[in-house]
């Protein structure tokens, strides 16, 4: 397999079908290092022939080896095999996250390395104590539900955590002895492929997991589209998310969609201030601001919002911008440049809107050399009017943070449900009975109580409304990578229905 060389450029990510890494003459795209504008590798398109080679790979693997009869112990000790592989390779993984997305090297091995190694060993330990069902209450017959894995899997991933991300799916589909096709974002392929290598070094049998690399609409849509697959997990955007699960509605294929979102991030005046600022800035400008859960939109009640405002906006200002593999860097750059285009066109066009843009909103001045090709942009604050300003309504995916004073309760539940996303929402109170009627009321897949992104693996993670279809998370997962089988067994003999005697 070719081996993804750490420092050296020009790198290339192509298929592995079958465990090796194929080439069939695919389209070549260029992959831009967001840092520098320059080259970070290429990528080699998987054509339809290529992703139905992918997928015949994956469905002889299910269909005629023994991978999904595995043992939960034999299973158990691949996933921490992988586990181990990860955290070993944890610094040589962030490299090739970071030459493609430009987060924070920092905060990729931090972060989403180890996220990535938590949700291996995460899947091992469910596993274990996975049960199935038994019903009596019949006389005389025992019913029992077992789960069995789906078969093929579709597993197409975003690019602003790629690894962290995809490895959920990965971790989940295996544990459970699917068989999988991944397909990464075509931005963002370097990383994963390391992974999907460093699978097979712990293990993993050839054929189990396939790598296919290319553009949305010609390698995701064919894999979508394949015979062959029986199931489809999807993050990303939500008008992806459409055109993915009509495809598999016509198919009846199940899926989850792991979609967008237009978090409220809500702040009492009882909150704990400072905590609530804290959190307020990490929640809307990490991972470059490019994240769904993101608190995008922040309500502050009017007590506070003048000093709470004002000092976010100091702290902005402040954020430390720069190459994302320096450790003093807050905020990298933009993954691409299309993207930092469309982030400033917001905030170019906010005010027609009436919407105050407080700060940020250019491309910083005082770049080194090395990087002032880069896609940086300074991080916007923006004061809006209401709610149905068009940066409050559409997700923009970046650093880009809006604030809305509200007055009442009433009034700050009606706007944060005010959007067609239903992700996460936070809330910040250190009044119990408010945090309890905001729980109640907010609809949305997950709300946050007084901290920031706190991922509880076991519970489920996903969205209302437009932000998705099913959930990801301990049982959730098993309960999409499983069919239950129902098996009844009488306790004695039966007499059944004597038919055609006569
Ligand atoms: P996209 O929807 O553009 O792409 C997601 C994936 O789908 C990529 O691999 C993409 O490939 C692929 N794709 C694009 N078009 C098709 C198609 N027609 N058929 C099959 N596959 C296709 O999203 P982004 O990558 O831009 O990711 C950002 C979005 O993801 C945001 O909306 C964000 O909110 C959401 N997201 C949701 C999360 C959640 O848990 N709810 C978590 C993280 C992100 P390619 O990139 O090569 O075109």
């Amino acid at each position: 397999m070719h081996d993804a060389k750490m420092n050296d450029t020009p790198l290339t990510a192509r298929s592995v079908i079958g465990g090796t890494e194929v080439s069939h003459g695919g389209h070549m795209l260029d992959i831009v290092n967001p840092a520098t504008g320059g080259p970070a590798g290429t990528l080699q398109e998987a054509d339809a022939a290529e992703v139905a080679e992918a997928v015949r790979a994956a469905r002889t693997a299910f269909d005629k080896t023994d991978w999904p009869r595995w043992s939960v112990p034999r299973r158990q000790a691949l996933l921490l095999a992988i586990r181990d592989k990860i955290v070993e390779h944890a610094d040589k993984l962030a490299h090739l996250e970071c030459i493609a997305l430009g987060v924070p090297l920092k905060e990729l091995k931090a972060r989403h390395m180890l996220r990535a190694a938590e949700n291996f060993r995460f899947f091992a330990e469910y596993i274990g104590q996975a049960r199935g069902d038994l019903y009596d209450q019949t006389p005389g017959y025992r019913t029992i539900v077992t789960r069995e894995p789906v078969g093929v899997a579709a597993l197409i991933a975003p690019w602003n955590a790629p690894v962290a991300l995809a490895s959920m799916k990965l971790a989940a589909a295996l544990a459970f002895g699917n068989t999988c096709v991944l397909k990464p974002s075509e931005q963002t392929p370097f990383a994963l492929h390391l992974l999907v290598r460093l699978l097979h070094d712990a293990g993993l049998p050839d054929g189990v997991v396939n790598l296919v690399n290319g553009r949305g609409d010609v390698t995701g849509a064919a894999l979508a589209a394949q015979d062959g697959v029986d199931l489809i997990s999807f993050t990303g955007g939500t008008t992806t998310g459409r055109t993915i699960m009509a495809e598999a509605g016509r198919r009846l294929v199940p899926c989850t969609m792991e979609l967008g979102g237009k978090s409220a991030n809500i702040v009492f005046a009882s909150a704990d201030r400072d905590r609530a600022l804290d959190a307020a800035l990490a929640s809307i400008y990490s991972n470059n601001g490019q994240q769904c859960l993101a608190g995008s939109r922040i309500f502050v009640e009017r007590a506070i919002a003048d000093d709470f405002i004002s000092d976010f906006v100091a702290r902005a200002r402040s954020i430390r911008i720069g190459s994302p593999t320096d450790d003093s860097t807050e905020l990298g750059p933009l993954a691409t440049a299309a993207h930092r285009d469309r982030v400033l066109e917001f905030a170019r066009t906010a005010p027609q809107d009436g919407v105050e843009i407080l700060t940020g909103g250019g491309v910083p001045g005082d770049l080194r050399d090395d990087i002032s090709g880069g896609h940086y942009i300074e991080p916007i604050a923006a004061f809006a009017p209401g709610n149905a300003s068009v940066v409050c309504q559409q997700e923009i995916f970046g650093p880009f943070a809006t604030f809305q004073i509200f007055d009442s309760y009433n009034q700050v539940i009606s706007a944060a449900n005010n959007t067609e996303f239903g992700l996460v929402s936070y809330v910040w109170s250190d009044h119990l009975p408010t945090v309890e009627r905001a729980v109640r009321d907010l609809r949305s897949g997950v709300v946050w109580v007084n901290t920031t992104m706190t991922r509880e693996l076991r519970a489920p993670f996903g969205g209302f409304k437009s932000s998705g279809v099913g959930r990801e998370g301990g049982e959730a997962c098993e309960r999409f990578y499983t069919e239950p089988k129902t098996v009844t067994v009488p306790s004695s003999p039966i007499t059944p229905r004597r038919m055609g005697l006569s």
